[in-house]
């Protein structure tokens, strides 16, 4: 076999990560190199493991090595867990010791703090770092750059991509074994010698006893993944994004106010439905304004970088989201939703003005004997895309034992959603998934039932 490292892992036209091996492989028309974007093709020797090559021959030297990064990420990703080493054992006896680490959450290539991470994993127990480190490939950020963010990461060394084969491989090195392991900063849950935290610090990162003693409020910490959250919205498919917009909104899409559905010129330079990011943008700036005692301003800038942080804007289009955005901003203030501030036009500011909380709170009431467990909570808090901070779980299960709040609903999601730094109609969503809230039938104008996706 050649020396050179043959390529395994490549992407499809949808830029899935595939391997050569994959039994489907042969049927994908079009394979793409990780490192040059390049295509390849799929060679399957009569003997030997199939593997892909450049259609061009080109010399591509580090493709090998991008595409065993790319499907690392990819299999940590779908796998949700890793196998971890214990902090101070020994590595000759860390092999038998290691620790599962699950999430929910995650996202590869992020910044954290200005340092550029190859993936972040949400665990119960707080964030992880992962680090991924092959032979012959220069790192994604210095060990030192990472150390430095104090927050727990680790650093997982895979073996030349020459004895990587396939997903099998990669999976028993990159998820099972621990030898291959070290913390770059340690995770307190696998660090045996440390005291067990407060159940307030649960969210924040391994502290130093320094800074244990300057006890902050678990909200008053914001995860590196909040930075997070818009990329990795940009990375679902369409029918998630509807999914978490009819939250946020926190109405099917087909009872949306016509708000959310003004012909305005460049709406179609976020490249969905104008529908879709109006809804975005007036649920995230609009409507979380709305219950807050003053008047919220809005930016034009905020809304522009929010919805391309959260939408992809080929670069000749971004003139086009400037213009949709002005224009959707000026018409909302046509409808008196919000009125102008600053008339500037290079940044105009409006305030709210109108409520547009779709969630009226006179229509919904709490459900008689309400209850809540701890397994729904933890189901349907992570299916309304809420982080419950361990210290609001148990209110949380108390105020809801066969009895509710004393609050009316909309005071009560206004002041949830502000603890767990959510939109309001995502907290709605989730009480009403529990069943604790109903809502009496909504008249609605005839102009918002016209348009279906
Ligand atoms: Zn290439």
């Amino acid at each position: 076999m050649a020396k050179a490292a043959h390529i395994v892992f490549a992407r499809d036209k949808v830029a899935n990560v595939v391997a050569a091996s994959d039994f489907f492989a042969h049927n994908r028309p079009a394979f793409f190199c990780v490192a040059c974007g390049k295509e390849l093709r799929r060679n399957a020797p009569e003997t030997g493991f199939p593997y892909f090559s450049h259609v061009d021959r080109t010399s591509c030297r580090l493709a090998a090595h991008y595409a065993l990064r790319a499907a690392a990420q990819h299999v940590l990703m779908e796998s949700r867990f890793i196998k971890v080493p214990i902090v101070g054992v020994a590595p000759a006896t860390a092999g038998i010791q290691g620790l599962l680490v699950q999430w929910t959450d995650c996202i590869a290539d992020i910044k954290v703090i200005h340092v550029p991470v190859d993936f972040v994993a949400e665990t119960a127990d707080g964030q992880l770092i992962i680090d991924i480190s092959i032979p012959g490939l220069g790192r994604t950020a210095a060990r030192e750059r990472i150390a430095k963010l104090e927050v727990p990461a680790l650093e997982v060394t895979l073996p030349d991509p020459t004895r990587v084969k396939g997903w099998a491989d990669l999976r028993r090195c990159l998820l099972h074994s621990v030898d291959n392991k070290r913390w770059i900063y340690p995770f307190a849950k696998a660090d045996t010698s440390a005291s067990p935290l407060p159940a307030e610090q649960w969210h924040a990162p391994a502290t130093t006893a320094g800074r244990a003693a300057d006890a902050r409020a678990p909200t008053s910490w914001t995860s590196p993944l909040a930075f997070a959250d818009n990329a990795f919205f940009r990375q679902l498919r369409w029918a998630d994004q509807l999914d978490v917009l009819q939250k946020q909104m926190g109405l099917p899409c087909g009872q949306w106010p016509s708000d959310v559905d003004i012909d305005v010129r460049g709406e179609s330079a976020f490249g969905v439905d104008r529908r879709g990011w109006q809804a975005d943008a007036f649920s995230h700036f609009v409507m979380r304004t709305a219950t807050e005692p003053t008047a919220a301003e809005i930016a034009f800038s905020d809304v522009l970088k929010y919805l391309e942080e959260r939408y992809w804007v080929e670069p000749n289009q971004e003139a086009a989201a400037r213009k949709a955005v002005f224009y959707y901003l000026q018409a909302l203030a046509g409808r008196g939703v919000l009125s102008p501030l600053i008339e500037d036009i290079e940044e105009p500011t409006y305030l709210v003005t109108h409520s547009g909380a779709a969630v009226a709170d006179d229509e919904l009431t709490w459900t008689a004997y309400a209850m809540l467990s701890a397994s729904q909570l933890r189901v349907l808090s992570v299916q309304a895309g809420l982080r419950v901070p361990i210290d609001l779980v148990q209110e949380l299960l108390e105020s809801f034992d066969d009895c509710h709040p004393s609050v009316p609903v909309g005071l009560y999601v206004a002041t949830l959603a502000r603890k767990l730094h959510a939109p309001p109609g995502s907290v709605l969503a989730f009480l009403k998934d529990a069943g604790l809230v109903t809502d009496a039938p909504v008249s609605l104008p005839p102009s918002s039932q016209e348009n279906l996706f």
